[in-house]
């Protein structure tokens, strides 16, 4: 068996593993490197953007552009394998992408929408095989939903990949037993260290975030919330904070069918999934899909504006010109309050154009930062490595510290720094 990353042991983003066997091959996660980041050119890359694919499969840990955006530069048939519930999330943010007036960003995502079509999907603990290889899915908890976790088994050999991770979010208690159960006897581990860095960081937990949200939806009667539209369980925390104080939760049609594809799939496990997005008793905690007249900005009328004027409400919003007079609208009383539900790292104005049109749009009103990482802390890096005790060692990815893998865990495990497209022999 032979690994390589072909990009990402130095950068968090764009990473790309390769796992070959007998001359079969998978590869782990193709997507964009990070707005911002050097750019680094990708040499052509074997059984994944040229060459034989009758031996090759790509498999994506979850639908964050880092790691699904460059699936249109494979091979036109490779087979691609995504979560069932991450592959409807992910086409209906793209659907929607592919209607952005920008013609060539819409062109690129017309182009993914495509591709989408011809994706197979897994669910946890789904082995599959590619030949030689099998690949065993665990599903984790990240700030993308149905996100996962690769065992690859070849060779005699034993390699959990972890893809983005982390401890502290609703499903994370989840994770020591599952990898309990099914990640034993491992050789190597392929790990991120997105975290790495920030040695002291207490990270808060989700449900900790979820109070802090309750507790000022109560203070506030006019709510905005800017958040990712895939960052699920955020938005459902966001949801029953706001049914907690008493507010009425907004949000516009695309936002609502992702949250119906999620509440359709995974309710019957869970209550935090079942919203009931028909409810027409009180106003109260209910849940108002805003619909949009044509290209015309949002805004509250007729009965909808007197129950959320009279309740208050919460509103997820996004960084356009649609949503832009309604805040403008509501910010003028004191009674209202505009939340950054985002990574702080895009508030640098000066980093991409993003940055830029996101510092421009929240430059007229006051904010408030409410956020937790989607990444593992070092206590929970730490915990994963002490129970999974990889017989080879780490190899650390998805970090722009991977010397600090050493530096902390040497005392556990043997740590592997390898250069992008080193070829590793795993022995
Ligand atoms: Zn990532
Ligand atoms: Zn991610």
């Amino acid at each position: 068996m032979k690994l390589t990353i072909h990009r990402g042991t130095n950068q968090i983003g764009g990473c790309i593993t390769e796992i070959e066997s007998s001359g079969y091959k998978i590869f782990i996660d193709f997507g964009e490197q990070l707005p911002g980041t050097e750019i680094k050119e990708l040499n052509p890359i074997d059984g994944l953007t040229c060459g034989d694919i009758s031996k090759s499969a790509l498999f994506i840990t979850h639908y964050h552009g880092d790691h699904i955006g460059k699936i249109c530069d494979t091979v036109v048939d490779l087979p691609i394998y995504v979560g069932k519930t991450a592959l409807k999330i992910f086409s209906c943010l793209e659907s929607r992408l592919s209607y952005i007036p920008d013609p060539n960003e819409s062109e690129k995502h017309k182009k993914i929408v495509e591709r989408i079509k011809t994706i197979n999907t897994f669910e946890q603990l789904q082995k599959i095989r590619i030949g030689e290889i099998t690949v065993t899915p665990l599903l984790i908890d990240h700030s993308a939903f149905d996100a996962y976790m690769f065992i690859i088994d070849a060779d005699n050999k034993r390699i959990l990949h972890t893809g983005d991770f982390r401890g502290h979010g609703f499903r994370s208690k989840g994770l020591i037993p599952t990898l309990k159960s099914y990640a034993k006897n491992i050789d190597y581990i392929i790990s991120e260290g997105s975290n790495i860095q920030r040695p002291n960081a207490t990270i808060q937990t989700e449900q900790e975030l979820q109070k802090d949200f309750e507790l000022q939806f109560k203070n506030n009667k006019y709510n905005f919330v800017l958040v990712s539209s895939t960052n699920i369980d955020r938005i459902f925390a966001l949801y029953h904070a706001s049914k907690n104080a008493k507010r009425c939760f907004v949000c516009d049609s695309y936002q609502t069918s992702i949250l119906k594809i999620v509440s359709e799939n995974h309710k019957q496990f869970t209550k935090f999934y079942d919203i009931d997005f028909n409810q027409t008793r009180s106003p109260v905690g209910r849940f108002f899909d805003l619909k949009r007249q044509g290209q015309n900005p949002f805004s509250f009328d007729g009965k909808l504006k007197t129950y959320l004027e009279k309740y208050g409400f919460c509103m997820l919003i996004r960084s356009n010109d649609s949503f832009q007079p309604l805040i403008t609208e509501y910010a003028k009383s004191i009674d209202s309050k505009v939340f950054y539900s985002l990574w702080n790292g895009y508030l640098d104005s000066k980093k991409t154009a993003f940055n830029e049109s996101l510092y421009n749009f929240l430059k007229p009103y006051e904010i408030e930062y409410m956020h937790t990482s989607g990444h593992a802390d070092l206590e929970t890096l730490k915990t994963v490595f002490e129970t999974v005790k990889p017989k080879g060692g780490i190899i650390p990815i998805h970090t722009e510290a991977p010397d600090k893998f050493q530096e902390l865990f040497h005392e556990q495990t043997t740590i592997i720094p390898l250069h992008d497209r080193d070829v590793f022999d795993v022995k």
